[in-house]
Formats: C-alpha cells, sequence, structure tokens
C-alpha cells in the first residue's frame, strides 16, 4: 500500500499549520492538533462536474484524476423548509437538510465515500475502524461497493440494530469492553498489524473523511435561499461534520463564491457534554464532565479527539455550544414526525432543542435564516424510543 502524498493537496495540523511527515500521521507531533487536507492550489472557482451528488465537487476533493469514485449516490439530500414546527418558535425561515437520506441512512456516507476512495486510490485491501453505528455501516457499505474487506471494531453495549445493518454489508464487528477510547485503540493497533495492506479508517480522526462532510457545506451555499444561512445548528459527538462544514464553508468564501459566514451552533446532550463545558468555561480543549446514559448516543463521546479544533472553529464562527436533556430531545424528536414528517434519530433531535435553547437566549430571532442538519435516520434505532410508542 502507498503512503505518496498527491501533488494536489497534503496533510498540516489543522491548529497549527504545521505540514505532516507523512500520509499516515493523523495528529500534529507538535501540538497534537488534528490533520486535515490542505490544497497547493485553490480550484478555480466552482463549477459543477458531470458526477452527481458529492463527486460535483470532485476538483475540491482529494482524489487524483483518473483515480476511481466510489459512490453510491451519497450526497445531494433534500433541503426542507419546515412548515409548522418553527412557528412554535417564532421563526419563518428554518429549514432541515435530510442527511439520513443517505444510502445508509445518515451523513456518514459522505465522508465514507472520499476515505473509501482514497483507501483505494492507496492501494489498501482491508479497512479497520471504530464506530457504535453509523459511521461504522457507512464504512462496511462503501468497503463493500469497493471489494475491500471491513473490520469495525465496536463498543460491547453498542446498539444491536446498527451492528445488525454493519454485518449486512459484510463487515467484521468485533465488540471491545471498555471506553470509547479503548475501542478506538484496538482498531488503531488491528490496522497496525498489517500495514502494508490494512487502511485504519476511524472518521473521528481520519482528514479524508471530513473532506467528504465539507460537501455539505457547498450544498448549503449553492442550495440555501439567498445563498448561506445565518445559522447553522447540528448535534456534534467526535465533530466530523462540524469540521467539515466550517472547513467547507472557509474554502468556500476562500474561492470568492460567497462572502455570507453564518455562525455555526452545535449542540451535545447533558449526558455527555466535553464540548459545551469547555465552551462555557472558555477553555480550548474538551472537559472531563460527569457521564450518564443518553437517548442521543451517535454523540456520546466524552474526548473528541478534534476537540479543540472544534471549539476554535465554533468561536470563530460565532456559534454557541448547548447542552439539552433526554426530555427535551425526546419532545423534539416527537414534535418534528408529527407535525413536519421529520422521522430522525435522537441524536439528530438533540439540534431541535438546541435550536429552542438558542431562541430563548435571544441568540436566534423571528429573521434569521437557519438550517438545521438532520443527520441519522429514525429507522437505524427505534426500540430505544419506547416513550414515543402512543
Ligand atoms: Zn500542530
Amino acid at each position: 500500500m502507498t503512503t505518496r502524498m498527491s501533488s494536489k493537496w497534503s496533510l498540516v495540523c489543522g491548529l497549527c499549520g504545521e505540514p505532516c511527515s507523512n500520509a499516515d500521521e493523523l495528529f500534529c507531533p507538535s501540538c497534537d492538533g488534528p490533520a486535515i487536507i490542505r490544497y497547493q492550489q485553490p480550484p478555480g472557482g466552482m463549477s459543477a462536474s458531470n458526477e452527481a451528488g458529492v463527486w460535483r465537487f470532485r476538483r475540491w476533493l482529494p482524489l487524483d484524476n483518473g483515480d476511481r469514485a466510489i459512490t453510491l449516490g451519497e450526497g445531494s439530500t433534500p433541503l426542507v423548509r419546515l412548515e409548522r414546527w418553527p412557528h412554535s418558535l417564532g421563526l419563518e425561515q428554518v429549514y432541515a437538510k435530510l442527511e439520513y437520506a443517505g444510502p445508509t441512512g445518515s451523513f456518514k456516507d459522505r465522508g465514507a465515500a472520499v476515505l473509501i476512495s482514497h483507501a483505494v486510490a492507496r492501494g489498501a485491501r482491508h479497512v479497520v475502524e471504530d464506530s457504535s453505528g453509523n459511521a461504522g455501516a457507512a464504512i462496511a457499505a462503501y468497503a463493500a461497493r469497493a471489494g475491500l474487506e471491513c473490520t469495525i471494531f465496536a463498543p460491547a453495549g453498542a446498539p444491536p440494530a446498527k451492528l445488525v445493518q454493519i454485518r449486512a454489508y459484510g463487515g467484521e464487528v468485533i465488540p471491545v469492553e471498555g471506553s470509547r477510547e479503548d475501542v478506538a485503540a484496538a482498531a488503531v493497533a488491528a490496522a497496525a498489524e498489517s500495514p502494508s495492506s490494512t487502511y485504519y479508517a476511524g472518521h473521528n480522526s481520519n482528514p479524508y473523511f471530513v473532506e467528504g462532510t465539507k460537501t455539505a457545506a457547498f450544498e448549503l451555499a449553492e442550495e440555501f435561499p439567498g445563498g448561506l444561512p445565518d445559522d447553522v445548528i447540528l448535534p456534534v459527538g467526535g465533530g466530523s461534520l462540524f469540521c467539515g462544514l466550517a472547513l467547507g464553508i472557509a474554502q468556500w468564501r476562500a474561492e470568492g463564491l460567497r462572502q455570507a459566514s453564518p455562525r455555526i451552533h452545535l449542540v451535545q446532550a447533558r449526558g455527555c457534554m466535553p464540548l459545551v463545558a469547555a465552551f462555557e468555561a472558555g477553555e480550548s480543549q474538551p472537559l472531563a464532565v460527569d457521564r450518564y446514559p443518553t437517548v442521543a448516543g451517535g454523540i456520546e463521546i466524552a474526548s473528541p479527539q478534534r476537540g479543540a479544533l472544534i471549539l476554535r472553529l465554533l468561536r470563530e464562527s460565532g456559534g454557541s455550544a448547548i447542552a439539552v436533556g433526554d426530555d427535551e430531545i425526546l419532545a423534539a424528536h416527537r414534535a418534528l414526525a408529527r407535525l413536519d414528517g421529520i422521522y430522525m434519530e435522537p441524536t439528530s433531535a438533540a439540534a431541535f432543542a438546541g435550536l429552542s435553547h438558542l431562541v430563548d437566549r435571544g441568540v436566534i430571532s423571528r429573521n434569521d435564516r437557519v438550517a438545521v442538519l438532520v443527520t441519522g435516520s429514525g429507522l437505524k434505532n427505534p426500540p430505544a424510543l419506547p416513550e414515543v410508542r402512543t
């Protein structure tokens, strides 16, 4: 498996900008910041290619000319104006971007498509990932599409329905006892055993995954009425979508295509809120917090590896960090389904609960143009929701 760097892009530290020494260096040796991708030259303006979805933006993605794009039709998700639910908050322009319409039911397909395409270009035959659900399903699906072997290390308590989906794609699931960090360490160690053929596809640290999620920002910039929205709200655990959005918007603006710069707000569950605690305390690194079980399992990450970068990008955007309780999450889950037909997983409903807080605080008001990213499908894990069976 080659570790060549491309002439089109390179890896640099997302915090201090120092170049990474090789294509597998995921964290900066100087400051421990996460690697991000920097392009040698601006692509030179946006022009939609003939390809579909994520790959319409291929010029802005880290794949060399001639390399094969592994695709299942990801991206180009619907942007739907909500008609009824926003009225309860006094808002008029709230749009939901339905990332759950992706091929495996979550936004993770954007990242998996680009990451797996990169792995194939490098000559990988086997990918290894750590995930409790949606990312594992996406990686397993795209690995199947590319003909790669796939192994997913999962927390021993991961939702069975999500593991069923991973196995359906032919992914091998290896349960790991211990913390989420222990699961990631097991995956990294497994990949290191066969460096000639195995690629570590960890979505919480791999920069190619973030390049895929970046395309959600490009789509918002193209499709949102009047250009980019004033505010974007999303649930955040490991922050792959948050970082992709912020970096994508910065790239879009650097090309001079739009000048508007939205505030990006992140929402976490009170049961696991290391980023919110750090934001409120004025800290630059995620804080260790007391944890308790939450219905928003998709964002239950106590030590986000990109935490310092997320906090910096959050503050630069002028956004806020909001913590919400499970009762609020379930109320939003129910209200969005009943009032606007949006059936999402509870993790995604946290974003709507967070929007309510932002209105209460006066951060968002009547005339603001708002986009909420609906990150995962309600069909993913319905047994977790006995409260809404009426
Ligand atoms: Zn650094």
